[in-house]
């Protein structure tokens, strides 16, 4: 009995684990179809410091909603720097053609070491970098142009922002016409930035009382390394500028003009 009831207990433990093996598979299976797709990945990085009666989902809430409205062949993914890994694994940075980051109270706390992997991955890997508003002074934002990245100043005195397309023919301009949006806080030249290979939009800013800020530059392009960076200017957190139907156009025309399949 004791060898019958040993056979029994080994039968029993193999059955186990052909139907752990089989549920592994399936699990394989699955995940074999759905990369088999080769869906380009978007990952919209921001940092949960937006206020909620603005933007209950965040600002990277926001812009995903957006962006999956109108990209077809993409998947989006938000990461907030309060998820495991502060949203970055190596696993999703390793698969990502885009990133877009919005960040203002908390750039500092972004760790160098994640910093250092998402240069590499633009600079070595030809991933796209979209940075909005305040990321102006992330670290990787600086990282990846090299350059202190200051507006010569910052003022909350400001109703609206006239944006102007400078190049009609440029990607991230198409289908987009002058428009203009409530921003109540500016950002003046100089931008402390390498000279950007195109500027395809500028900005006019109205302050309370009627006066008008000079022209000054809100979506610029460039290069770092293989990949493609994109700032654009507007987006203070107070404002719901990424609810915007031409701020949301420009989102996912940039997205697609950063792709690395693009370049
Ligand atoms: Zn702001």
């Amino acid at each position: 009995m004791k060898t019958y009831g040993r056979l029994m207990c080994a039968l029993a433990l193999m059955a186990a684990a052909a139907i752990t093996f089989t549920a592994c598979a399936t699990t394989a299976n699955a995940q074999t179809k759905q990369t088999g797709a080769k869906k380009k990945v978007v990952v919209v990085w921001s940092e949960g410091t937006a206020p909620k009666k603005v933007y209950p989902n965040d600002i990277n809430g926001a812009i995903a909603d957006a962006l999956k409205a109108d990209l077809k062949g993409w998947e989006v993914v938000t990461a907030s720097i309060n998820d495991p890994e502060q949203g970055l694994p190596d696993a999703l940075l390793n698969r990502c053609d885009v990133i877009m980051w919005w960040g203002h109270k908390k750039h500092d706390l972004v760790k160098d070491e994640l910093v250092a992997k998402i240069v590499k991955r633009v600079k070595e890997g030809g991933m796209g970098f979209i940075g909005l508003h305040s990321t102006h002074f992330a670290k990787v934002n600086k990282a990846l142009m090299g350059d202190a990245c200051s507006w010569g100043d910052y003022k909350g005195d400001s109703t609206t922002v006239d944006i102007t397309v400078k190049d009609a023919t440029h990607p991230i301009a198409k289908g987009v016409k002058d428009f203009q949006i409530v921003q109540n806080e500016r950002y003046k030249e100089p931008y402390a930035v390498p000279t950007p290979e195109a500027v395809p939009f500028e900005g006019v800013y109205t302050l309370r009382g009627g006066a008008k800020d000079p022209v000054m530059r809100m979506g610029l392009c460039w290069h770092a390394g293989k990949g493609k960076c994109f700032y654009f200017q507007a987006g203070h957190e107070t404002n719901p500028t990424f609810f915007d139907n031409n701020v949301k156009k420009i989102m996912a025309n940039a997205v697609q003009w950063a792709d690395p399949a693009s370049n």
